[in-house]
């Protein structure tokens, strides 16, 4: 059996349903290996194949279950207690996603620990592991920590940028579940929906191209796709043009939609309210193209354009073009 570092960080990895790990992994094993020795958690059928990624993202251990496919969230939520009692962790991290969120409370209210969530980075101090959290829609950030035990983190994905050296020979240990028996919900059918987009997905998406009001109409909205498909982006938009009807509610980025935190940010027709902020303030690189210079959204804009979307972003597009083909 393998030993388990004092310092250990336990990392639920999320599988995502082409049965890959999700895109989070490398930024969550990335802040374990800044607070501690990562131990990751992959619950899924390729568990071991599964493994061998994990490693390259700086698993040196990684604990491996099956578990009843039919079954949502329960039986996730068994094998991390398991892996828990087992590793004794300094943390438990997992994703911020839907499944992630799930997991980290029902994990937390059967061990009685604290939740940390959301969180933007994660660090360690005399008494243990805090989390940096971006509160008011951005325009603050603070630290969390929790008074007893092992806190449980939710890591905004896309958020963290340190990356763990990969390991070429990792310790691949099947972990021995004890299933709770807690209610669970089950699934009957499922629909599989045959994803036609090339685009990135928004959540943990590189680059973000974002259309606000300032598009207009569901039909000048393409002017977004166009940018965003030069750049190799996914698309966002704000709630003003998710209640117009441009685009679908799971586009939304903000307060009550998605939170992003990608490499580059390009806001197009959004004035910057503190609710859209909330939810991409913490991109690396912003870009607003706005016609409206006094905007909010230039406050937080690393690079800013007074202008009209539809003059400068087909000027935008032809220059990435230009320089792409060079
Ligand atoms: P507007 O504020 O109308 O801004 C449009 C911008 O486009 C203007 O700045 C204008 O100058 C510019 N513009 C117009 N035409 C052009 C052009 N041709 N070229 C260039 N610029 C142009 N909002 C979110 O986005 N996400 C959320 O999650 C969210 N949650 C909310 C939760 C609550 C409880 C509440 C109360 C609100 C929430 N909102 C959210 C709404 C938020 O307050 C704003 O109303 C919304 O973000 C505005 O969207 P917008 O910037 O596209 O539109």
């Amino acid at each position: 059996m393998a030993e388990f570092a004092a310092d250990s960080i336990l990392v639920l990895l999320d599988v995502v349903p082409g049965g890959e790990l999700a895109k989070s992994a490398a930024g969550l094993l990335g802040a374990a290996s800044q607070v501690g020795t990562p131990v990751a958690l992959i619950v899924g059928d390729d568990a071991d194949r599964l493994a061998v990624d994990a490693a390259a993202l700086g698993a040196a251990t990684v604990l491996t279950a099956t578990p009843d496919a039919a079954v949502l969230s329960v039986p996730v939520v068994d094998a991390l207690v398991s892996a828990a009692e087992l590793v004794r962790p300094d943390a438990v991290l997992v994703s911020h996603s839907v499944e992630g969120r799930e997991v980290a409370g029902r994990f937390a209210a059967r061990t009685r620990s604290g939740v940390l969530v959301d969180v933007v980075g994660v660090s360690r101090d005399d008494e243990g592991i805090v989390g940096q959290h971006s509160v008011y829609g951005g325009a603050y950030n603070v630290q969390g920590a929790v008074t007893f035990g092992a806190p449980v983190i939710s890591v905004r994905q896309g958020a963290v940028d340190a990356r763990a050296a990969a390991v070429t020979s990792p310790a691949v240990e099947p972990l021995a579940v004890t299933a709770s028996g807690r209610p669970a919900a089950s699934v009957d059918a499922v629909d599989a929906i045959v994803e036609t987009s090339s685009r990135p997905e928004l959540r943990g998406a590189g680059k973000v191209v974002s259309g606000g009001r300032g598009l207009g109409s569901q039909e000048k909205f393409v002017l977004v796709e166009q940018l965003a498909d030069t750049l190799g982006a996914a698309i966002g938009a704000s709630r003003a043009a998710v209640d117009a009807g441009y685009v679908p509610y799971s586009y939304q980025v903000g307060q009550t939609g998605v939170s992003v935190s990608p490499q580059l940010y390009v806001a197009l027709g959004i004035s910057g309210a503190i609710q859209h902020k909330a939810g991409m303030q913490t991109a690396k690189t912003i870009v607003a193209i706005n016609k409206d210079g006094d905007a909010p959204i230039f406050e937080i804009a690393d690079f800013g354009v007074v202008g009209d979307v539809f003059t400068v972003v087909p000027r935008l597009i032809a220059a990435l073009e230009a320089a792409k083909g060079k």
